[in-house]
């Protein structure tokens, strides 16, 4: 399955070996664009597309693990989700690619099984987020296509859709015992809908599938369904919730199989780090958007990262570190590679990050002379962005490396404010970032009190650009996991609302220390 060239290796078996024996390609299992994955993966692929599906797979499902710790409805999570599943794991009904597509949906499927079936917590969360990958997905397809897919796992699922004759013989009985049920699933809040147009929408939409009422417990005790001989008849309605109990329950099951039979992967040195690359949490995968957008970019430079103009669209830690080294004239080690790293990312030059860091160093003369900063500091900087020393191509960190450094001692500002600030000084923090609301700041430090760091800073964005995401529905991706990725979203957002970031010339750091 994983291998690019071919090696023999003594007691590992070659799959080219038994390549010939089947091929899930041929064997039907790519018929259907949903999939219970219960058929393992048998043709071989490169060590590439293994790392490079995971990752694919592996960015939708921490986006919907955000989504789920931000109480998103699943409505939101479709629409978060629907521009991601194009970009990274489109499941096209037609099209000369979709085989190809359905393979990588396969193959990164069971790529991410292997790696987050190790432990219980990490078990669970598989399951929970590819439960709401695959309800999403089922909603996007055709009714044709439902009935196709509950039609090919019918064997699994027991189910059998009713014949067009036999629902017209019990639609009064069907109306009369889902119709409050279907209604309240339609409508959203403050809709309305007449009892004929229901009748109209049973007839042409519902589906019914019937099956032996045991089956339904939950069902049967809110006589929300019709039961009759011993079956129970589910509209469409209520179809995906029984469907997503059955995935769960398989998933479970089969992860539990795939954490037994991991020890054997254990002496496979190609597949092992990239696995434990993978499965340090759902947060692994990086932001990499680190080629500066040149028109994004332009207005960057030591005078306007000082201002409101730029400085609105950074995140807390950014924010908080940069305000404390402007007041203190001064900033340690950790916070200073913290800083210049996320200001290099933003399209800070080396000769702008020198005139910045500089001026805020011994704008105070009684703290620093220039001479002392150039025999001290200037290096360091020089360093940051690979001109001292080994020339190492340094990258602004990522929340994960943020919350690796030890925490800030007094008189440090590093770190992230989410995990590191009191409560008493966090609040006042978002409240200068304009969140006032109490139920939103209880929303805020839930996520704090839960550790949930990064989901905390992605609703503070969510919060603080309510109403350009409100016009921008299709924006991809929100989850927070790098603070220039915060940036980046927040100026994006920006300027797709045609809004002109004011930049400042070099010129005007002048007018700074005029102000200041
Ligand atoms: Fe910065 Fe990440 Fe913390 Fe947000 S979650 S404040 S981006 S470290």
């Amino acid at each position: 399955m994983f291998r690019s060239t071919k090696r023999r290796t003594a007691g590992r078996r070659n799959f080219e070996e038994v390549a010939a024996y089947s091929s899930n390609a041929n064997s039907g299992l790519y018929s259907s664009r949903l999939s219970f994955y219960d058929v393992p993966p048998l043709d071989e692929i490169t060590l590439e597309e293994f790392e490079m599906w995971a990752i694919d797979r592996l960015k939708i499902l921490i986006e919907i693990e955000s989504c789920v710790a931000r109480s998103k409805s699943v409505k939101e999570i479709e629409s978060t989700i629907k521009p991601m599943l194009l970009k990274y794991l489109p499941l096209n009904s037609s099209g000369p690619d979709v085989l190809q597509e359905r393979k990588k949906d396969h193959y990164s499927h069971y790529i991410l099984r292997l790696v987050f079936c190790r432990t219980e917590e990490l078990r669970k969360k598989f399951i929970k987020n590819e439960t709401q990958l695959f309800k999403v997905r089922y909603n996007l397809l055709q009714p044709k296509e439902q009935q196709e897919f509950v039609d090919y796992y019918h064997n699994k699922l027991s189910w059998k859709y009713i014949s067009s004759e036999e629902k017209s013989e019990l639609f009064e009985e069907l109306y009369a015992a889902t119709g409050l049920v279907i209604r309240g699933n339609l409508l959203a809040e403050g809709e309305s809908m007449t009892n004929d147009q229901l009748k109209q929408h049973i007839k042409l939409k519902e589906n019914f599938i019937k099956l032996p009422f045991e089956k339904v417990p939950n069902l049967v005790g809110s006589r929300s369904i019709f039961i009759k001989k011993g079956y129970a008849y589910i509209p469409t309605t209520l179809q995906l919730n029984l469907l997503a109990v059955e995935f769960q329950e398989s998933l479970s099951t089969q992860l539990m199989r795939t954490f037994q039979s991991i020890p054997r992967l254990d002496e496979d040195d190609r597949l092992l780090p990239l696995l434990n690359n993978l499965s340090h949490n759902f947060s692994s995968v990086e932001y990499n958007g680190f080629e500066v957008d040149s028109s994004l970019a332009s207005d960057i430079n030591a005078s306007s990262i000082a201002t409101q103009a730029i400085t609105k669209h950074y995140p807390l830690c950014a924010s908080h570190l940069q305000r404390n080294m402007m007041d203190n004239s001064h900033l340690r080690f950790t916070g200073r590679q913290q800083l210049a790293l996320f200001l290099k990312g933003i399209g800070l030059s080396i000769d702008e990050a020198m005139k910045f860091w500089s001026y805020q160093f011994t704008k105070n003369p009684t703290s620093m002379t220039i001479e002392k900063f150039n025999k001290e500091y200037r290096y360091n900087i020089r360093h940051t962005y690979g001109l001292e020393g080994a020339r190492t191509k340094y990258q602004p960190w990522n929340c994960a490396n943020i919350m690796a450094q030890p925490k800030p001692l007094k008189g440090e500002y590093h770190g992230c404010p989410y995990r590191d600030l009191g409560t008493e000084s966090l609040i006042m923090s978002l409240n200068e970032m304009g969140i006032h609301d109490q139920h939103e700041l209880n929303q805020v430090m839930e996520d704090v009190d839960r550790r949930d760091y990064t989901v905390a800073c992605t609703r503070v964005f969510e919060l603080t650009h309510k109403q350009q995401l409100a016009t921008q529905k299709s924006f991809e991706g929100m989850h927070i996991s790098h603070p220039n990725l915060y940036f980046d979203r927040s100026r994006q957002l920006e300027r797709s609302e045609n809004k002109t970031v004011t930049g400042l010339g070099s010129g005007a750091l002048q007018d700074i220390v005029a102000e200041e």
